[in-house]
């Protein structure tokens, strides 16, 4: 059976309605790798929905941060507004169920983590090739991390010493002598200029990766964004996909 992996829900229940309907239909919806909350108007209600589905859970920057928001120090004025609008709206429960989620989880082939490898206590992007090599240090042949965190799509692979990058469009079979970093784009605020919500569609018997898009109702999303005065920049930028 294929294996949905989720990302960077962000408290958009739009989004999240729209991917786990397309998602149902094609395997089980398995892996979350953290940022469920954060930006988005229905942190609650996105988080319920994970728990509803069962799905295996890594933590993100913003969970970590709704539960301890002096590290918020690092964040943009919008996001820090956003960690502090998100922590008045969960309840105590749903704090201490947040502070259960691990930072990072090792599943045989496969390994969950919000953001690196490397230290990922301290949320590092991979922003370049000796990022990418140091986090590829981290895993063995075979291994196929999932991340998250920038919100862009992408597959990294490693074999025989040498690092390529796949395209997320098309369906790629994974080689069981390489390894792989794959970042699955997000659910609920894709950065990568297309404003649909993205989710990775693994198949473990195939050994077959592809990042599906579908539409979601981003001016519903954006209107709950406005009205509980978040800011505005939250909303727009749901259209851009930026
Ligand atoms: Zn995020």
């Amino acid at each position: 059976m294929k294996q949905i992996i989720l990302s960077d829900i962000h408290g958009n229940l739009e989004a999240l309605k729209s991917v786990l309907e397309s998602a149902e239909k094609e395997g089980e919806i398995k892996y979350c790798l953290g940022d469920i909350i954060g930006y988005g108007a229905n942190p609650s209600e996105c988080l319920s929905l994970i728990r509803q589905f069962h799905l295996i859970t890594v933590a993100g920057n913003h969970e970590v941060a709704v539960v301890h928001p002096g590290l918020t120090a690092v964040f943009n004025p919008e996001a820090r507004r956003a960690i502090f609008w998100t922590r008045d709206h969960l309840t105590n429960q749903e704090l201490t169920e947040i502070e259960s989620f691990p930072i990072q989880r090792i599943l045989g082939e496969i390994v969950l983590v919000h953001s690196s490898l490397i230290e990922p206590e301290y949320w590092h992007y991979l922003y370049s090739e000796e990022d990418v090599e140091a986090n590829f240090q981290c895993i063995k042949e075979g291994q196929i991390c999932f991340f998250g965190h920038s919100h862009v799509p992408v597959i990294y692979s490693w074999k025989a010493g040498k690092l390529s990058v796949l395209s997320t469009e098309k369906e790629e079979r994974l080689d069981l002598s390489a390894k792989y970093l794959i970042n699955v784009g997000a659910v609920g605020q894709p950065r990568d200029g297309d404003p649909r919500a993205a989710y990775g569609v693994f198949d473990p018997d195939e050994r077959t990766i592809i990042v599906r898009r579908v539409e979601y109702d981003i001016a519903t999303a954006q209107k709950k964004i406005i009205e509980a005065n978040l800011p505005a920049f939250l909303a727009s930028r749901l259209s851009l996909g930026r």
